[in-house]
């Protein structure tokens, strides 16, 4: 079993007591709340540390944003990976949303159980989102180009960061057909997560950031 204190310390050495206290509460809330909706593989439930909290704050290890950045998580199934970030990002606005109402109705009761007041959920798809934000991210949603096409329309131009306004995803497996497909036309970084994070969980996996 991991200790989640430890592992989320060892990467992120700063935070405040009551942001580590939040993220530990993440474990027994998901345990629970997952009995009654699989938001979250049997296999995954057993090391959401790294799978899940670890894996959505690896945002927060390649990049910062300033006070009154928004963003909103496309496709945030039971809250991820908003609700971690949103637990480090105290004073970043996030708005969660998913197509599925019973995965915001999860995402929902873990904000109010944890009490996060930067972050709200919304049963919404993409497409129908009519407000705007410095950046998307999404874990896991869809091929990187069909994801460009339903945030880009949700981002906009004003940029309050060194990093201009764009999307940020967390993918796994092998991208490189996805991202030649973007990169004629978008400038694109690619990180992989393993030059931060030692597990092993993280060897295959990658954050893209696209430029709007
Ligand atoms: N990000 C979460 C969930 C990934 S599963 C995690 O990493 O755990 C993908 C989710 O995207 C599903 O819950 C699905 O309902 C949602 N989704 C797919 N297309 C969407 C769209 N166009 N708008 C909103 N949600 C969408």
């Amino acid at each position: 079993m991991v200790d989640q204190a430890t592992v989320v310390q060892k990467y992120f050495p700063n935070l405040a007591e009551d942001q580590y206290s939040r993220l530990a509460a993440l474990v027994p809330l998901y345990k629970a709340l997952n009995q009654k909706v699989n938001v979250i593989s049997r296999k995954d439930i057993d090391n959401l540390t790294i799978r899940h909290v670890l894996h959505s704050l690896a945002i927060g290890a390649f990049y910062n944003f300033k006070a009154g950045t928004t963003i909103i998580d496309i496709g945030t199934g039971g809250g991820f990976p908003g609700i971690p970030l949103a637990i480090i990002f105290p004073d970043i606005q996030f708005t969660l949303i998913d197509g599925t109402g019973k995965k915001i109705r999860v995402a929902t009761e873990v904000i109010e159980q944890i009490g996060l007041d930067n972050c709200k959920a919304i049963h919404q798809r993409a497409e129908y989102c009519t407000e705007t934000y410095n950046y998307v991210v999404a874990r896991a949603v869809t091929r990187l180009a069909g994801l460009v096409k339903l945030a880009f329309p949700l981002i906009h131009n004003k940029s309050t960061n060194a990093l201009p306004n764009g999307l940020i995803t967390l993918k796994g497996g092998t991208l490189t057909d996805e991202i030649a497909e973007v990169s004629k036309s978008h400038y694109i970084e690619e990180h992989a997560l393993e030059k931060k994070f030692q597990e092993e969980y993280f060897k295959t996996k990658q954050l893209i950031y696209v430029q709007k």
